[in-house]
């Protein structure tokens, strides 16, 4: 069902330690966001255009839903609230409760340096003053993401939240209940029925009751990521976070059961998902093949978890040894990565490149995406080499705040005259000499 790559030196002939791009040597999803970019770039142009009368045109097509209009009514939403099953509101308010504290623990807080007399630079954090948040409902209702979203926004202190998620036909068009009660939990009142790239145009222009915003967050399918990274520069947007993956770094002391109920937790997303095991123990391969054939088949998504696993993107990458496995994982830069191996913290400590490491045998994805503490919306297909997952820190940007008297000034007037001349800009340094012109002038008197 998952395939193998070998790159063990017998397998290529080629050394560990030899320089080698191991990106080339995995390969990821047919997720092409640039073939996406023509009928994305029409869907957003018409959003601009046409406003709601475009959404609505696109919620019947793409969605399968008639309506008459975007926003959820306040109604609406504490009705969900009230109908929730008891279970599942505990569950989301242990998470709630958990994604506060490692929100609010992470939370930065202004940065004072002085500098000599008079001088002072202040890096000070402000929240966004206004957000979109986007709640997949595609293939499967993220109940969780809109905690995800909204916890951190709103530790932050961000003045205005809108969120959008899409209609669902069989609940009238309005999105998944238990995605309203989570918003109702929340207090998050600015909810809307809109899915795809056409939610994220309405959150980039604005649309009908929804003003535009500042920046815009969360996971989505292929048209939602591509979207954001076309209306990337005029808001802002967290990180183009795709169809999900996961990367195992594993040995010989792993559980194979665990390992393989892992890669096909992570299948069980979308058939583009890809689950990835690394490591260098053929034993454990050959368990975690043997237990793959005994889990799939009784999960409830059996077909959409055989499509991602047997994909190009998904496999089972045996390595020399776990420093290869190290440099392998790196390159991949996996959206999450689990670790299972002996000394799996100082391993975990090592790597530079993943959206999320989750360490030992104990800390599987499941966790994260639900009740760990830390955030599921994580950036993917490679995006983790230059890009962190959502957090507060997505939510607030910084201005530094220039605070120099006149002795502060008159510390680096030379350097900044001697800088602005060798840049021939010689307005730039007249405009520091004319504060000193009256001293200057005293001086030739004197
Ligand atoms: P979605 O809400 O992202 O997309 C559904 C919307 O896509 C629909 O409302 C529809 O408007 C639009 N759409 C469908 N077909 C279209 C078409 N042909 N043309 C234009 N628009 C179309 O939900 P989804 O599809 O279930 O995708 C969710 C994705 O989010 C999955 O790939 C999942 O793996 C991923 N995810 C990622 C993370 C992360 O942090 N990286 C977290 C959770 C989920």
């Amino acid at each position: 069902m998952i395939t193998r790559t070998d790159l063990r030196s017998a397998a290529t002939g080629r050394a560990p330690e030899e320089p080698f791009d191991y990106r080339t040597a995995l390969p990821r999803a047919d997720f092409d966001v640039e073939a996406a970019v023509p009928a994305t770039h029409r869907i957003l142009a018409d959003v601009q255009e046409r406003g709601i009368e475009a959404i609505l045109e696109m919620s019947a097509k793409f969605d399968g839903v008639t309506l008459d209009d975007v926003r959820v009514p306040a109604e609406a939403i504490q009705r969900a609230l009230d109908e929730l099953d008891p279970a599942l509101r505990a569950g989301l308010e242990e998470s709630i409760r958990r994604l506060r504290a490692t929100s609010t623990n992470e939370l930065e807080t202004d940065a004072r340096t002085e500098l000599g007399p008079g001088a002072v630079v202040t890096h000070r954090k402000v929240p966004m003053g206004r957000v979109g948040l986007y709640v997949p409902g595609g293939l499967a209702p993220l109940i969780s993401s809109v905690l995800m979203n909204t916890v951190p926004a709103q530790v932050a202190g961000v003045g205005s939240i809108a969120l959008a998620s899409p209609p669902q036909k069989e609940f009238g068009g309005l999105p998944h209940p238990s995605i309203l009660a989570a918003c109702a939990l929340l207090g998050v009142e600015e909810v809307y029925a809109v899915g795809g790239a056409q939610a994220i145009g309405m959150f980039a222009y604005g649309a009908g009751p929804c003003a535009p915003v500042d920046l815009i967050t969360g996971p989505g399918n292929i048209w939602v990521v591509t979207a954001k990274r076309l209306v990337k520069g005029s808001v802002g947007i967290d990180s183009e976070a795709g169809p999900t993956e996961i990367a195992i770094l594993a040995d010989e002391t792993a559980d194979p059961a665990f390992v393989a109920a892992d890669l096909i937790s992570q299948a069980e997303h979308d058939p583009l998902a890809a689950s990835v095991l690394v490591t260098p123990s053929e034993t454990l391969a050959a368990e975690v093949e043997a237990e793959l054939d005994k889990q799939v088949g009784a999960t409830k998504h059996v077909e959409r978890i055989r499509t991602s696993l047997s994909g190009k993107q998904s496999a089972i990458v045996l390595v020399d040894d776990l420093e290869q496995g190290l440099k392998v994982v790196d390159a991949y830069a996996a959206e999450h990565l689990e670790i299972q191996t002996v000394d799996a913290d100082a391993w975990a400590a090592r790597v530079r490149n993943a959206g999320a490491i989750f360490v030992g045998a104990h800390a599987p994805v499941s966790l994260g995406d639900y009740c760990a503490g830390s955030n599921h919306v994580l950036p993917t297909a490679g995006c983790a080499c230059h890009s962190s997952g959502l957090s507060v820190r997505a939510f607030t940007k910084s201005v530094h705040v220039i605070t120099y008297d006149r002795t502060g000034l008159a510390e680096v007037a030379d350097h900044v005259t001697t800088m602005a001349e060798a840049e021939d800009l010689p307005g730039h340094a007249q405009a520091v000499r004319v504060r000193f012109a009256a001293d200057a002038g005293s001086e030739n008197q004197g």
